[in-house]
């Protein structure tokens, strides 16, 4: 068989579901009635670069190396962001290439720079800015051009305000006609496209998207028609795609996460230090705020100050740049360091929604002796965490804890957070700031309303699909050996997924049994060399992650 996946970034059933059910996108319900799907897990934690690549490759984070949109050292030190080099082991368009199958790939995030393949690649989300290296083969950017006259494989700004949605339909549309010109023109034996926006929109409006009436109020009035059109988009390339379904051919629609609402900060460095796990350095304190108390501001206010200044659309007039390196400066300034002698645990960056522990050997300052001293630290925080109330609501404030070593496996376990917390269901975003006084901010609305949640989109459709049937239990990491299954194609050892075999009817499965071939180990032939980025690129990959509320 042949298979087609559409990848929707953040699509849910939640938003989805009833927007089907009231007809509004009758090529969704089409793929729903008709097919098999369900909930599909994402990863732990539930964000794009380490949960895309987790399906492409069928393995967890730990196993394929890319576990945050940062590139770490062992020890801690920022590197840069994260990138299709990092992957470690097989992605499935190298399993497949290996066994002469073609593939087509297009806009899948952290597939910058584009790996050679038996086919194509065009790189997607976290390309940086400028770069005219996005396809493989090179000269694919020229003929792209050809057809759609402009590409940008990373188009869109999320600080861009409201009155701007027009750019989100416009490179919605420029991505489609590529996608679409590519299948066409260069059939191959596996064709992923991914659609971008709907992340980002449900990042920014997720009150309307979720609840009819907000679509109503007035600073909705102009962007909702615009949103909608976006759904509508997609719903459009479901429909294009079911229409050229060929007999032997399924249909994937896929997505890396859920969505759900958020309101509130949790401040988990704050947290720590009110708990006794960390320190904030009190000289530096003092003298931070004797600076700003001379020039009549408090961090509070400068704070403020920076959201009116965004909120007025005043940075057009300071120009972007130099307003990202004003605030990235005022951040700096304001930091209050870590007294690091006197700290036993800190905050992971806001994407990797965990808590390192400072730990001797490991850490640059680390304190805390490995074994038993370690242990204990952990099961401490841990307990307190899962004890943590919000004073507010009384509710407390993660649904899930974790060991690492209990959700992750593999050799690139030792760069992620010692805990990891879910905020399933909760109305927090976790913050690494080590400024804040509280432990809980409230959330401009007009900066962030959604966050990912961990329960993402699968269903399938076409030939030997089990028409109504119910997938459980679906995982992420499934996709990559359920395509291979499909493809009739054996599946490498080295992949933690299972076989979606419920997603199949049981003719197909009695007559297909699961195949397994021995992974590859080692380096990937003719592997681009690791990204560097200049610093512009660096600003500007910042503010593409700072618009969708991973930094600050
Ligand atoms: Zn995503």
């Amino acid at each position: 068989m042949k298979v087609v996946i559409l990848g929707i970034d953040g699509a849910t059933l939640d938003i989805l579901g009833p927007w089907a059910e009231r007809g509004g996108l009758p090529n969704l319900a089409r793929v729903l009635e008709g097919g098999a799907h369900g909930k599909l897990r994402s990863t732990i934690p539930p964000y794009s670069a380490q949960a895309w690549v987790s399906m492409m490759t069928g393995k967890s984070p730990a196993r394929h190396g890319v576990v945050d949109f940062f590139e770490q050292d062992a020890n801690r030190t920022f590197r840069g962001y994260a990138s299709s080099t990092l992957i470690s082991g097989e992605a499935i368009w190298d399993t497949l290439g290996r066994h002469s199958r073609r593939v087509g790939i297009v806009n899948v995030p952290l597939t910058y720079p584009p790996l050679p393949v038996n086919g194509y690649m065009v790189s997607g989300f976290m390309t940086p800015k400028g770069r005219d290296d996005y396809t493989y083969p090179r000269e694919l950017r020229e003929e792209i051009l050809g057809v759609t006259g402009e590409y940008d494989p990373d188009p869109w700004d999320p600080l861009t305000p409201a009155k701007d949605l027009g750019s989100f339909v416009h490179w919605l549309d420029i991505a489609e006609r590529a996608a679409r010109y590519l299948e066409e023109k260069h059939p191959a034996d596996l064709n992923i496209s991914v659609i971008q926006v709907l992340d980002q929109l449900q990042h920014l409006f997720w009150d309307a998207l979720a609840n009819q009436e907000a679509r109503t109020e007035p600073q909705m009035r102009k962007a909702w028609p615009l949103i909608q059109r976006c759904y509508e988009t997609m719903d459009a390339a479901i429909g294009y795609r079911l229409d050229r379904l060929a007999e032997g051919t399924i249909l994937l629609l896929v997505s890396d996460h859920g969505f759900q609402a958020v309101n509130t900060w949790f401040n988990a460095n704050r947290w720590l230090a009110d708990q006794g796990f960390l320190r904030f350095s009190e000289g530096q304190v003092g003298r931070t705020k004797s600076t700003l108390a001379r020039i009549g501001l408090s961090r509070e206010s400068i704070k403020a100050l920076i959201r009116r200044v965004d909120r007025f659309g005043l940075r057009r007039h300071v120009g972007r740049l130099t307003r990202a390196t004003i605030s990235r400066k005022l951040g700096e300034t304001l930091a209050v360091p870590i007294d690091w002698p006197q700290t036993v645990a800190y905050s992971g960056t806001r994407t990797s929604e965990g808590i390192y522990i400072n730990l001797k050997g490991r850490e640059p300052h680390g304190i805390v002796e490995p074994g038993d001293e370690y242990e204990e630290a952990r099961t401490r925080i841990m307990e307190s965490l899962s004890a943590l109330v919000d004073p507010s609501t009384g509710q407390p404030v993660v649904s899930a804890v974790y060991r690492r070593e209990d959700v992750h496996s593999g050799e690139h376990l030792g760069l992620m957070p010692d805990i990891f917390f879910s905020l399933d269901d909760k109305p927090y975003l976790v913050s690494d700031s080590t400024t804040t006084t509280r432990v809980f901010d409230p959330i401009p609305k007009d900066y962030v309303q959604g966050r990912h949640h961990s329960q993402g989109l699968f269903a399938a459709f076409g030939t030997h699909i089990a028409a109504g049937g119910k997938v459980e239990n679906a995982n992420i990491v499934d996709i990559a050996p359920t395509v291979l299954y499909a493809m009739d194609l054996p599946i490498p050892t080295d992949m933690d997924g299972r076989v979606l075999k419920e997603a199949f009817t049981e003719e197909y499965v009695q007559a297909h049994p699961i195949r397994y071939e021995e992974p590859v180990v080692g380096g990937r032939k003719g592997a681009p060399p690791t990204v560097e980025y200049t610093e512009r690129e660096q600003e500007a990959m910042q503010r593409r992650l700072k618009g969708l509320g991973y930094v600050s």
